[in-house]
């Protein structure tokens, strides 16, 4: 399968190419990043160490977008926007990992999963959607006889807050628990905050130094509590998923998934857009 990477010079495009090169399914066809950037014109390979491909980085995705039978985005939220309409223009299947989408953005989304297939998931990593899966358990045993926090830990280059996954995880144990995260959320907290409500749901952000992703939901009752924790190491985690996803796109014309069906664990509220 011909795979395109939008946001190749970046800190996941990078790892991405890598994890195209080494996967015997998929091959690296498009390489594309934003016009300005010094790398525009290097080559893909070279870029990551891995010797010359012959796959310049480009700075127009519109002139190649019906190069790569998928593409793979972790850009920004206006960029991605704008290559969604691209990509549902040239009939390309989009894998989508950026974060910080907002509605109207999201909307945008939706309509193009019409026309193309799209995958778009908060966190490509196996782990976390696996960590999605026993959240909803835990959630329905555990119910409304716990308080429950988000925390989450990322790099200081990390420009959204709370991470896409941490407010997965909340949307994940509010649907199971028939709750609307929008009005259960809590973001933060100083000062004098008072008792803290059952109903709702905290979420925690630390930002420091090089840490990859961490990610912790705490089910706190009175004399005991159970923690679920998935703690990535490499960025290799999410790229490897989202070439897995770019690959199992490859069976579909249009619609929206995200890492729950492409492993097939679909179905009650871990996935996204459901609920
Ligand atoms: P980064 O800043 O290192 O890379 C982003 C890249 O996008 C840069 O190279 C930038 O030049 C490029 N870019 C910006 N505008 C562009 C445009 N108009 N066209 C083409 N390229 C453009 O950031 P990163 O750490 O690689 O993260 C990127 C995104 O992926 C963030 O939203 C992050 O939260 C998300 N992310 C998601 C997952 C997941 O599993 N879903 C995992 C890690 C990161």
């Amino acid at each position: 399968m011909k795979v395109g990477i939008i946001g190749a010079a970046g800190r996941m495009g990078r790892t991405l190419i890598e994890a195209v090169l080494a996967n015997p399914d998929t091959e690296l066809a498009v390489a594309v990043d934003v016009p300005g950037s010094s790398l525009i014109g290097a080559d893909a390979g070279e870029l990551v160490g891995q010797g010359r491909l012959g796959v310049t980085i480009g700075d127009e995705l519109a002139a190649l977008a019906g190069d790569a039978d998928v593409f793979i985005d972790f850009t920004v939220p206006e960029a991605t926007a704008r290559h969604i309409e691209v990509c549902r223009a040239a009939g390309s299947r989009l894998v989508i990992g950026t974060t910080g989408l907002n509605d109207q953005q999201l909307a945008t989304l939706r309509a193009a999963s019409e026309q193309v297939a799209i995958c778009f998931a908060p966190n490509y990593s196996i782990g976390v959607n696996l960590c999605f899966k026993l959240l909803e358990t835990a959630a329905a045993v555990l119910g409304d006889d716990v308080d429950i926090e988000v925390i989450e830990a990322h790099h200081r280059h990390k420009i959204d807050a709370p991470s896409g996954t941490a407010l997965r995880m909340g949307e994940v144990v509010a649907q199971t628990l028939g709750r609307d995260l929008k009005e259960c959320a809590v973001y933060g907290r100083e000062g004098r905050t008072g008792e803290r409500e059952r109903a709702t749901i905290g979420f925690e952000t630390i930002r420091a130094g090089d840490i990859v992703g961490e990610h912790t939901v705490l089910f706190a009752a009175e004399g005991e509590r159970v923690e679920i924790t998935h703690k990535a190491s490499s960025r290799m985690s999410f790229a490897r998923g989202a070439v897995r996803a770019a690959v199992w796109l490859g069976g579909h014309e249009r619609g929206l998934f995200d890492m729950q069906d492409v492993l097939g664990l679909a179905g009650g509220s871990a996935g996204w857009g459901r609920g």
